[in-house]
């Protein structure tokens, strides 16, 4: 099998995800970089994560093209490929609606530094609504991380988190959900800022033609 390590990595990185209830349903994603072969290993798209198999994860080309795997994968690809593209450094990264980050990101609300292991990454900046799936979102990740950032909320949807591995992914993840779970409690709660009108029925749109968003 290709790349089996790897993609076993990236399997127990998923399942991580449902374990500590930080991706629910089908949501939420997982992949990682090979430095010899430039391939990622991701997770597939729309597969509970109860029935996810180390065959399932899938080997794209760093243009996101399918080389191994017999199911689509992730649809927030452009945005893990789009991150690999412009950091070398990154081989490895973890995308979640984990509650308390999303509810920073719905806040439309950079998270300080308000715990000790932020500190290795914070403030985490957020990043403006795009569709999800979509190039513009990537681009706009991709332009907030910049050379150095490792974490970033997405604007009323969740959070993405880059590593030297996917564990350290994995980990940034833990602590970002962790210190917006201690800033929520800490700050209470300062209103809302709703999906902007055109976005809600471009996903509208888009649900009612039985995609996943
Ligand atoms: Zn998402």
């Amino acid at each position: 099998m290709i790349l089996e390590g790897l993609r076993k990595r990236v399997l127990h990185a998923a399942l991580e995800l449902r374990r500590s209830q930080m991706a629910r349903g089908t949501s939420g994603n997982a992949s990682a970089r090979d430095p010899e072969s430039g391939m990622i290993a991701i997770t597939p798209s729309a597969i509970p994560y109860e029935e996810l198999q180390v065959e399932d994860i899938v080997v794209i080309s760093p243009a996101g093209e399918v080389i191994c795997g017999h199911l689509q994968p992730s649809s927030e690809t452009p945005m893990h490929i789009s991150v690999y593209r412009k950091r070398p450094d990154v081989r490895g990264i973890v995308h979640t609606h984990s509650l308390y980050a999303t509810v920073f990101s719905v806040l439309n609300k950079e998270l300080p530094v308000i715990t000790v292991p932020m500190a290795a990454f914070g403030p985490v900046r957020v990043v403006p609504f795009r569709l999800p799936g979509s190039q513009e979102l990537a681009d706009e990740v991709v332009r907030v991380l910049g050379t150095t950032e490792r974490a970033v909320l997405l604007q009323n949807h969740g959070v993405l988190c880059a590593g030297n591995t996917v564990e350290e992914a994995l980990e940034c993840a833990v602590y970002t959900e962790e210190g917006a779970q201690v800033g929520y409690l800490a700050l209470l709660a300062q209103g809302l800022n709703p999906i902007p009108d055109e976005y809600v029925a471009a996903m509208k749109d888009i649900a009612r033609r039985g995609k996943a968003l």
